[in-house]
């Protein structure tokens, strides 16, 4: 008689660290139904995508992903295949998935990852496919979430976004901001200590407006949230992102500068330097705006890192308004930057602007940008040459075996040889002093 095989299952991930938290939890809600991870899509029986759609030609690469998966669905009739997060919630995606995909079975979002053990029991008691998807609902709590590291942990604070910045398409899809309520977070956070957990990375699309809905009367913002997490023994390192400019206040900065566990890194998204892009991508900040939050955040915090995000070629973005961005660049010096040539998302205001940039300058302007942003990442870890940092080491380098990798509190990876007991150093913090700076990582030597 053959023996009864355990059902198997493959995830396979796209996008921002929101939906490679949503996948912990799906892996999670699959292994309590008794699914074990599978190695490779093709050993699987049940196959899922999350997906994102902020990346350019998002649309076009998960069709070609689905096109990829047809021989497995061929080859194995009962592989169930499924597709969630942000695309599954496009109209224009799901309507092509129905008429054109019809081996995909179900369709989900990050509203119902809750009923995806129902979903698929539906599915295989009826064989018809399931392809309504919630485009909102309430924050489940206490799904199982199985975890990529046993000491570092993604805790998501708030669910959606409330700003419509002109060029994305994310309240669209993950709806408007819901802020979990502070007691549950604490309670999650002391069960990831108990477990071993000594970092913690609280998410959301803008954590700074965490909070902003509850009642007034008990209304405890993101500068309160940090200093309880603060108080929680085991945990020895709190980052969080992403922060919206316009929402970064006085008490936040300062809560970041008094409570110790808060690491000294922030990134604080700019998109641009010019006053008429940021107006036209409704940033509800200038560039005096910007730049005062920076003094002040350097005034109280010195020895913060300070990484960003720029897009260059926005919808009538002009020569002058570029050199508006390559001026605040320069005068801010940031530690690191991901910079983007514009491209329209459907269904977002700026895909809708009729002054489009020509592809040539936008790429003119990308590697001008790219040029300034490395030179200042290179000279902003050449000056921690010499000095002392605290890492937690994160286990080998995926390109090279031999050398280890941890980040210092200000979130820099630092490359090192490890000594022959390397295996006791994952997951710990250890002093390393800095040998050489480049661009992207900061080589060390590890203090005995
Ligand atoms: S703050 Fe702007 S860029 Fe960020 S998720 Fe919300 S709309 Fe998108």
């Amino acid at each position: 008689m053959e023996k009864c095989r355990k059902q198997k299952y493959f995830l396979q991930v796209f996008g921002c660290q929101m939906n490679v938290h949503d996948a912990e939890k799906l892996a999670g809600v699959l292994e309590k139904m008794g699914y074990s991870r599978a190695a490779t899509a093709e050993e699987a029986d049940l196959i899922l995508l999350n997906t994102c759609c902020v990346r350019e030609n998002a649309e076009n690469r998960l069709y070609g992903h689905l096109g990829n998966l047809k021989p497995l669905k061929i080859n194995k009739p009962d592989l169930m295949i499924g597709v969630g997060g942000c695309m599954a919630q496009l109209p224009s995606v799901r309507a092509k998935i129905e008429a054109d995909y019809p081996y995909i079975d179900l369709l989900f979002s990050a509203f119902n990852l809750h009923q995806i053990p129902e979903l698929i029991m539906k599915i295989r008691e009826t064989g018809s496919r399931i392809l309504e998807v919630p485009s909102e609902g309430q924050i489940i709590e206490d799904l199982p979430v199985t975890r990529n590291s046993p000491f570092q942990a993604w805790v998501t604070v708030i669910y959606g976004c409330n700003n419509f910045c002109t060029y994305c398409i994310v309240p669209y899809v993950r709806g408007r901001e819901q802020s979990r309520r502070p007691e549950k977070i604490m309670e999650e956070i002391r069960g990831l200590a108990m477990a071993g957990v000594k970092e913690v990375t609280l998410l959301g699309q803008n954590v700074n407006s965490y909070g902003l809905d509850f009642p007034a009367e008990e209304r405890k913002d993101f500068a309160d949230l940090l200093a309880a997490i603060n108080r929680i023994d085991g945990i020895t390192r709190i980052r969080f992102q992403t922060s919206h400019p316009k929402d970064l206040s006085d008490k936040l900065i300062r809560q970041m500068a008094t409570a110790e566990k808060v690491c000294e890194h922030l990134h604080l998204p700019l998109q641009a330097g010019s006053d008429k892009i940021l107006k036209l991508m409704n940033r509800k900040y200038t560039r005096d705006d910007y730049l005062r939050l920076v003094e002040k955040l350097r005034a109280q915090i010195p020895n913060l890192a300070l990484t960003t995000d720029l897009i260059v070629g926005f919808p009538g973005e002009e020569e002058a308004d570029f050199r508006d961005t390559l001026d605040l660049v320069e005068k801010i010096g940031f530690d690191a930057a991901f910079t983007f040539a514009y491209s329209p998302r459907v269904g977002t205001q700026a895909a809708k602007m009729t002054n489009q940039v020509s592809e040539g300058d936008k790429m003119d302007r990308l590697y001008r940008l790219i040029e300034v942003v490395n030179k200042q990442a290179k000279a902003a870890n050449q000056r921690l040459e010499g000095m002392v940092e605290t890492i937690l080491v994160e286990g080998p380098s995926p390109k090279k075996k031999e050398i280890y990798t941890g980040r210092t509190r200000s979130n820099k990876l630092v490359l090192f040889a490890p000594p022959e007991t390397a295996g006791d150093l994952i997951g710990k913090e250890f002093k390393v002093k800095i040998k050489k700076g480049l661009t992207y990582t900061l080589q060390g030597e590890l203090i005995k």
